[in-house]
């Protein structure tokens, strides 16, 4: 199967931006379908150097695949190949098993990925193919595009916080956003606020604190912790993110969600499977660690080489903190602004849905050749577009309808 091919053999070439779970999975499938493709990234990066040393996937291992186009190549197949005992049921899944897992069904089923990052897409004058740029210099052209950054671009830090750096966040500065830390005890010798009440501000301040740093933890709404499975109501059926109607419907019927209207969507993309910790941190957190909750932020300054942030306090008053360090581990917002890959012409030319990108049945955008995969089809197709067990619906989904215009 192949593009038409006017010119440069590229054209006939499905690109895919991006080699983290979907990357591959739909990189793994459109070879599959048969398709010539050039996928770019660096394999598992996300995984390997943004997220905590020691972290534990907050998925469980049943939801914790990629997803391949033939048998063989799931997370206990991996483990069995390399003679590790797969974690099963409940068990935790360390960062470092599932990145290594990663890259081995890259080297498996997407050998031919380049290291390469693109770092320009444009759509040609006539409006049926797109002109790339890589960061080796190399311009091609292709007729079929495939955009699965993940999370890059989309880091998010309140406007209130951004005081602290008016040059951007970093690790070593006064502010941070928890994206930026791949070790949590680089952070261990400074008193730190972690501003936040999900996973990432949950599990970062448990590390921090674990490797003997000072931490405490402010959130604007509640902290909770997710229920332990034995303890759920069991007569909800299971989804890869646990039991609830809900999330049954949501895993099982993405292609449903859809035809829900707009602000449902999108209130159901913010609120379902919202912040908290997983079951299993509760004891390492709460109880443990100075948890904050309905703290939203008041004031932010700095002073000297300190942060000092108040925040309202559940008796009515205010709270404040001086710290060497605060942590934004306030998560990320889907604007096609920053995929800074893409021309400002081709942005303006994907239509959007309170910022994410409005998606066709097949995952195509309004512009015609483009295709947007992982969180941000998370509007059109439902949260769980935001986790690894989203990969089986959209590769599949992509690898149809890239193969279905391709035929055409
Ligand atoms: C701290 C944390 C913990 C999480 N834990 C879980 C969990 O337990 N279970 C779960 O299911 N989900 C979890 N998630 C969500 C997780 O990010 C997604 O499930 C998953 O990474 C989505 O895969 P992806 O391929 O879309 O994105 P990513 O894994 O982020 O991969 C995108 C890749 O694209 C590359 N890329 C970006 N721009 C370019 C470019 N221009 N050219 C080439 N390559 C590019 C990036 O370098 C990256 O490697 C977690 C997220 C965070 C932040």
């Amino acid at each position: 199967m192949s593009f038409p091919s006017p010119g440069s053999p590229h054209r006939r070439t499905v690109v895919v931006i991006g080699a983290g779970p979907y990357g591959l999975s739909v990189a793994a499938h459109l070879r599959a379908a048969g398709l010539s493709v050039r996928a770019f990234g660096d394999p598992m990066h996300s995984w390997r150097d943004t997220m905590p040393v020691g972290m534990l996937l907050k998925s469980t291992p049943d939801a914790s695949n990629l997803s391949a186009p033939r048998r063989g190549h799931g997370l206990a197949d991996y483990c069995r190949t390399v003679g590790e005992t797969a974690p099963r049921g409940h068990d935790r899944v360390p960062v470092e098993l599932f990145t290594r897992y990663g890259e081995w069904f890259q080297q498996e089923l997407v050998p031919f990925l380049e290291r390469d990052q693109v770092v320009n897409i444009r759509q040609k004058p006539s409006g049926n193919a797109f002109d790339l740029e890589l960061s080796s210099g190399e311009v091609f052209s292709s007729a079929a595009v495939v955009v699965a950054s993940g999370l890059t671009g989309f880091a998010h830090v309140p406007g209130r916080l951004r005081v602290l750096a008016p040059d951007g966040p970093s690790a070593e500065g006064l502010l941070s956003h928890s994206s930026q830390h791949a070790d949590m005890a680089a952070l261990k010798g400074r008193s730190v606020l972690v501003v936040g009440a999900g996973q990432s501000a949950l599990e970062g301040a448990a590390l921090l604190h674990e490797a003997g740093g000072l931490v405490e933890v402010v959130s604007r709404g509640r902290i909770r912790f997710g229920a332990a499975p034995a303890s759920g109501p069991r007569w909800q059926p299971e989804s890869p993110m646990g039991p609830a109607w809900s999330l049954w419907a949501m895993a099982r019927y993405p292609q449903a969600f859809r035809s829900l209207p707009d602000q449902v969507r999108l209130r159901l993309v913010k609120e379902v499977l919202g912040p908290s910790g997983a079951w299993w941190l509760r004891p390492r957190a709460d109880g443990v660690l100075p948890l904050h909750s309905g703290s939203p932020l008041r004031t932010v300054r700095r002073e000297g080489d300190q942060a000092v942030v108040t925040t309202e306090a559940s008796d009515g008053g205010t709270r404040e903190f001086a710290v060497d360090h605060v942590l934004a581990a306030t998560g990320y917002r889907v604007d096609l602004g920053g995929l800074s890959f893409l021309s400002p012409e081709l942005r303006a030319r994907v239509a959007v849905l309170g910022g994410f990108p409005a998606l066709d049945a097949g995952m195509g955008s309004s512009a015609p050749g483009l295709w947007f995969t992982g969180l941000p089809a998370a509007a059109s197709f439902g949260p769980f577009m935001r986790f690894v067990c989203g990969t089986e619906f959209a590769s599949a989904r992509i690898a149809a309808a890239v193969a279905a215009r391709a035929a055409s």
